[in-house]
Formats: C-alpha cells, structure tokens, sequence
C-alpha cells in the first residue's frame, strides 16, 4: 500500500470525528477523553488527541491511528480497514499490487490447500486411508470433526503427494519444498514426502489460509517422533499458530472466553463435547505472537494443560505474557483421565464441569506450591515463598498482587509485610542484574518523580509550541532520562531541517521506541496551564525549581553514600582523608543551595 494514500486517508478522516460515533468523546482542553472502549472502566482513561490524530488508552494501553482504532473495535484486518477508510473518505485506492513476497505466500497457500484436500480424500474415501480412519474413528472423532477440521491421511510412499501436486496438478517441486511439505534427498537426487503413513492436521491460520500440517504417526511403536510438523515456511509460523481458532472464533467471543489445551486432538474432541470455545497450542508455551492473537478476540483466558503449570518455566513465560496483556487468566484443573481429549471423550459431562470450576491461576500456584511443601516447618515456608515470589512479582495488577500477598502471608501465618518485603526484594535485586529486563518495569504507573517531571516539562515545551525551550542548555541540564534525552536529540536534528514546526512530521522521524513516549507528550493534559502565557511562565518556573531540587537531593544522597563509605575506613589514608574532607565541603555547598532553594 502507498504511503501517501494512508496519509490521503488519514487527512480526510478526523479521528474525533470516527471515534465520535463508537463512544461519545468529551472535550478536556485540547484532547477528547471518553470511557475505552476496549476495556471496562468507570473513570475515562481513554484520550484522543486531533493534533497528532492518535488514540491511547491509558487503562489498557490500546493505542494507534483511524486504522488501528477500526481494526480493534471491528475486530479486522488492516486491509479491510483501509478499504473501509478509503470509501469513507472518498479515495480511490489505487489497484493494489500485490508484492513478490505475498504472491509467494498466496501460491504456499495454495499448494497448501490442494494437499489438505488430497490427504482429507486418502482419509475419508481411499481405500490406502482405511487403518487411519479407522484408528481416528476409534479414538471417538466423529465424521463431521474429520470434515471441519479437514483431518488426513498421508500414504506410506516417498512420493505420493509430489506426484499428486507436481505431475498433475503442475506445480514446481521447488515451491513444495518451500511449503515445507517435500524434502531434498541428500542421498540421491530429486525430493521426498515429509509426510507419509501418518495421521494428518490441517494447520489453518485465523483466516482459512492452510499454512501447514502436523502428521501424527499410527505406529505405536513409535520409532520416528510421534508429531511431525511443517518446518517454519514464508507462510508458517509455529509460535503465531492457535490450532482451530479459524473455527472456534465465533464461539470464543460469544463466550468471552478461550480454553487453551495443549495438542489438536484435545481441541476437536473438547469442541464435541460441547466446550467449543477452545484452541490448541501444540504442545508448546504460550508466546507473545498467540496471546496477541488471542487478545483480539477474548481477554479471558483459560488454560486446560496437562503437565504441571506451576513447575514448568515455559509455561509460566506464557502466564506472564497474558497477564502482561491484561488478560484474566484461570486453569482448569484436569481430571478423570490424562488430557482434555481423554476426558471429553470418556466424559463430555465430566469435561464441560472442570471448564467450568476453572480457578484463577494464582489461586492454583498457591495450591500448588502448597501441595508439595510443607507449610508448617521454616524450610517448607522458605521453600513456598522462593517459588512464589517471582510469580507474585510479576502481577501487573497491584490490587490483586496485593490481594495474593495477603493470601499468602495468611497460608504461611506469617506478617504481610514479610512477604511484601521477599517481593520489593525480588524487584530490586531484579533490576540489578538485568538492565534490559528492566523494561518491564518501566510502565506507566512506575514513572519515578524525576521521569514525571521531565514528561510534564517536555510536554509544556511541545504541546505550547515553544519548541525552542529545550534547545537551551539551562534546560536540557535539568532532563536526565534517557529516552527524554534522545526525543530532545531527535527535535535538533528536525530542527536544523525544518524551519515549521510540524509534529507529524517530527514522530515519523523518530525511532519507533521512542514513539509512544513522544505520543504520551500530547496526550497529557495540560491546556489550562498554556492558555495564557503568565500561566505557561510560572508552571515553566515551577517544574525548573523542582528539577533543580531533585538534582541536587540526588546530588546529596550520592555525596552522602561515599561519605559514609569511607569513614567506615578505620585507618583513612591520607588520600582518602582529603577526599573525605572534600566530600564533605561538597556536601555543605549542595545543602546550601538546596535550602536557598527551599526559601
Ligand atoms: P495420545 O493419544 O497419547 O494422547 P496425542 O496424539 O493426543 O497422543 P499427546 O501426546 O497428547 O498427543 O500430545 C499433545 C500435543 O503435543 C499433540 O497434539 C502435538 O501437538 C504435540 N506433540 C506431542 N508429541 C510431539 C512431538 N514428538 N513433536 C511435536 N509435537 C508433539
Ligand atoms: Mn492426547
């Protein structure tokens, strides 16, 4: 798509105007405020801004542009939102042109897709189908889920699907192979059958598109591994892949809510009990791709996994990732037989009662860890508060960490605070260690003051226009932070371009980590204090002050460690006597200022 026709779009289109009618704005100053649509909320956090033409949640954390806005509310694809915009706004798309790369990927597709009818024909009506059939039927799958979920059969022959797609149906064996669904022969020339005598899975995307297949094996024996699946291709992507959703999305959002089981198998047979409103992971962790995915139809996810959650890193990665998306996350806990296939089968009944009395999965952590260790003896409690302090950790939610601190506290019979001081610990040794996990961390809500004060003062300079403010040297002292430090870098290097001030044009210049913090510099609120320009000049004054103060606070507590550092030296140097003495002359002169200050 050109870009200029995006911006032809985004300038006919006034985003008050569009989000206007999906939930009434209000004006406050120069934004628009409004209850969010994307989550539940009383008290508005949802901003819009017409001068940058952008939406932020800052609840939820939803934000974008007119296309992002229509994609999340209508719950589409880009392209259908862009077609959409483009009639409402009366431009005329120029003929799309599909790229190199999408036409590779629509003929994977397609090849895809043949194979899947091929491999569902072996199974359903072929005579060379017979033992899978009748192993799949035995197993309770009934013929409608075979035809759903296009189940197959690859025949026990090198070449079957090759000579199928290649000899008839002319296609070139380079693409089979970038399919995934042939392997070149080290050994001779010419290519073989990924697949063969297995029991096959139509792997779709969320969109019908056949990206690849997994192939489970009939020999129980078991010789080779008991999955095979499509290797990563153009078109499959192992992590981004919710096994059923193209089937079960309806019923997911119907029901608000997603029952995650591990393998295909458990996927089908949960939906013939009854529990349609499931997806299959594939015997893998959650992954970031999967819990967007997910995001867009449901944020209340339960998981229904066979192993042991609370003992399995991969699995607590993925917890952590949803929980991090806002997502209510509960766990079904699985009995009656092995995994949710079995017991669907044995139970539908059975199996529809445990998705019910799903429990919120902090509640099954606690259980967990309690089961296994004894909470009456100190090493028992050592032991429960070890594993369950980086879980607790990593609630994003401070009124349900809190919740769950109390909890456990309460099972320990031990103090509150003894338990919130093993989190604060947790925390503090974490961003110790880890400079680029900090990031984490670094959310809204934990702005320190420093980083509040530089955003507001930042935010006077830009949104009065008064861009020139931060190129003075007086200024640019007081900024600390680095990512206000890089936008104020960003603004010179515009500055030395542009003689207008244009703040679209300054965001596409600056890198995309950088962008919501620039985004955040319009959406605060602050008309009242640059309407008049007494107002501006004293509120300018006010936070200068206060950064002033900060720095020198910062100052005193650094000057203060060193000094109590050295005279913990029972026999000081004459070098370090001197810097004592230094220290100290430093530390009356930053206390000086700063109570001249305080007058
Ligand atoms: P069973 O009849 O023994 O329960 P199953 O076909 O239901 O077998 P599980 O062993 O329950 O399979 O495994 C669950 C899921 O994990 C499978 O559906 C598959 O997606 C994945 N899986 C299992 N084994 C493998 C493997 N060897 N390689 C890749 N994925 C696997
Ligand atoms: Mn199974």
């Amino acid at each position: 798509m050109a870009e200029d026709q995006l911006e032809e779009i985004r300038r006919k289109i006034d985003i008050v105007e569009l989000i206007n009618e999906y939930t009434p704005l209000k004006k406050t100053g120069r934004n628009f405020k409004a209850l969010c649509p994307f989550h539940s909320e009383k008290i508005p956090s949802f901003i819009v801004s017409p001068e940058r033409q952008i939406f932020k949640c800052f609840g939820c954390g939803a934000g974008g542009d007119i296309f992002k806005f229509l994609m999340l509310t209508e719950n589409i694809e880009f392209g259908e939102a862009l077609r959409t915009l483009a009639k409402r706004a009366g431009v005329k798309l120029r003929r799309y042109q599909p790229s190199e790369s999408e036409k590779q990927k629509q003929l994977l597709y397609e090849i895809n897709h043949l194979a899947s009818e091929y491999y569902h024909y072996l199974l359903t009506k072929h005579p060379a189908g017979k033992k899978a059939l009748n192993y799949i039927l035995g197993r309770g799958i009934t013929r409608e889920s075979l035809a759903r979920f296009k189940l197959g059969y690859s025949p026990n022959l090198w070449e079957a699907l090759q000579d199928y797609l290649v000899k008839k149906k002319r296609y070139r064996t380079e693409d089979l192979e970038r399919a995934g669904l042939v392997i070149k022969s080290e050994k001779r020339r010419g290519y073989y059958d990924r697949f063969r005598g297995r029991l096959m899975f139509t792997l779709r995307d969320h969109r019908n598109n056949v990206v690849g297949f997994a192939g489970r094996t009939l020999d129980p024996k078991q010789e080779e591994a008991k999955y095979i699946n499509s290797p990563e291709t153009l078109v499959y992507h192992k992590s981004d892949l919710l096994y059923g959703l193209v089937e079960t999305k309806a019923a997911i959002k119907k029901a608000d809510e997603a029952i995650v089981v591990e393998g295909e198998l458990d996927a089908v047979s949960s939906i013939q009990s009854g529990v349609e409103n499931v997806v299959a992971l594939k015997g893998t962790a959650l992954t970031q791709g999967q819990v967007d995915l997910l995001g867009r139809f449901t944020k209340n996810v339960t998981l229904a996994m066979d192993q042991d959650v609370a003992g399995d890193q991969a699995a607590r990665r993925g917890i952590e990732l949803a929980d991090a998306a806002d997502m209510a996350i509960k766990v079904v806990v699985v009995k009656g037989g092995k995994d949710p296939d079995e017991v669907a089968q044995k139970s539908p009944k059975l199996w529809r009662q445990l998705v019910k009395k799903a429990v919120p999965i902090y509640d099954y952590f606690l259980d967990s860890a309690f089961s296994r260790f004894d909470a009456r003896t100190a090493e028992g409690k050592r032991r429960i508060s070890l594993e369950l302090t980086p879980i607790l950790v990593k609630i994003s939610n401070k009124v349900v960490q809190s919740h769950y601190i109390r909890q456990l506290a309460d099972r320990l019979r031990v103090e509150e605070e003894a338990v919130a001081a093993e989190v604060a610990k947790f925390i503090t040794e974490e961003s110790a260690k880890a400079p680029s996990e900090r990031k984490d961390y670094e959310k809204v809500e934990t702005m320190n003051r420093r980083e509040i004060l530089e955003e507001y003062l930042l935010a006077l300079a830009f949104q009065s226009e008064n861009w020139v403010l931060l190129r003075k040297r007086e200024i640019q002292q007081l900024i600390k932070t680095p990512r206000f430090q890089r936008i104020i870098e960003a603004l010179s290097g515009y500055l030395k371009r542009y003689k207008t001030l244009d703040s679209q044009r300054l965001a596409k210049m600056l890198p995309a980590e950088l962008k919501e913090a620039f985004d955040r510099l319009y959406l605060l609120e602050i008309t009242d204090l640059i309407e008049s320009e007494e107002k501006f000049r004293k509120e300018l004054a006010k936070i200068k002050l206060a950064l002033k103060k900060l720095g020198l606070k910062e100052g005193l507590k650094e000057i203060g460690s060193q000094i109590s550092e050295l005279e913990k030296e029972k026999k000081p140097t004459k070098a370090e006597r001197d810097k004592l003495k230094k220290l100290h002359e430093q530390f009356r002169d930053l206390s000086a200022e700063l109570s001249g200050l305080e007058e």
